[in-house]
């Protein structure tokens, strides 16, 4: 999923200092999931900023909260939100930097403002409360040959051909060996799989254009 991290109230207050009337705007989709941008949080937010606004700022805002089932779907965004837009003139997102585009795209009249930092693409571990980042959607998955660990993001270096000689103990030096090497790591799984033909395996250096951005796919 998408993690993402709301960014702080005052922030927030600085971007609607000169908005009257704000639609806030959830996604159900990765924010809500993990509950950072869905339904309630929209709710939170909309008694959070009526609050601030008016104890700092000394002035009334009118709002109202809802959320979509995913931002990052423009018909899903464009049916939900049409409906309820035409009232406000600023719309703040809950969703991650493509939901809060694709509400800008589709209401270019409005002031499009988001309440999130989007940080990457990642596993959640609910029990340690934690956000791992496992995949750079480099283009060219190589999953299979690596144990099903992504060296492209885990490693700090993202070598194809690892490890490297800062690696100490199974820990990298990026970082200040704090964190596994990707490698061993992929080292140990491809062993217990059988599988250590991958890991001596020369990879060539990749074809950095097929992640030229902006990337588009389908249509044709
Ligand atoms: S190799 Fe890594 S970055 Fe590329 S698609 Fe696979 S998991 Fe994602
Ligand atoms: S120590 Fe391992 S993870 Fe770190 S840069 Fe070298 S190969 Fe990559």
């Amino acid at each position: 999923m998408i993690i993402m991290e709301q960014k702080p109230l005052e922030e927030i207050l600085k971007m609607l200092e000169r908005v009257d009337n704000v639609l806030i705007v959830g996604c159900n989709g990765c924010a809500g999931i993990y509950q950072v941008g869905g339904e309630k949080q929209a709710e939170i937010m909309k008694i959070l900023i009526g609050m601030a606004v008016k104890l700092k700022q000394n002035r009334e805002i009118k709002t109202k909260s809802c959320a979509v089932l995913r931002q990052c779907d423009s018909q899903i965004a464009a049916t939900s939100l049409r409906p309820i837009v035409e009232d406000y003139e600023a719309i703040l997102s809950l969703a991650c930097g493509v939901g809060v585009q694709t509400v800008a795209q589709l209401f270019e009249n409005k002031l499009v403002i988001p309440a999130n930092n989007t940080k990457f693409i990642g596993m959640q571990d609910r029990e340690l409360g934690k956000f791992y980042e496992l995949c750079s959607a480099c283009g060219e998955c190589i999953l299979f040959e690596t144990g099903g660990i992504c060296p492209v993001t885990r490693c700090g270096k993202s070598l194809l051909n690892g490890p490297c000689g800062g690696q100490a103990l199974g820990k990298c030096e990026v970082g200040g060996w704090k964190k596994d090497c990707a490698w061993v790591l992929i080292y140990n799984r491809l062993k217990e799989k059988n599988m250590l033909e991958y890991f001596t395996k020369f990879r060539e250096p990749r074809d950095f254009r097929i992640r030229q951005g902006p990337r588009e796919m389908g249509g044709e």
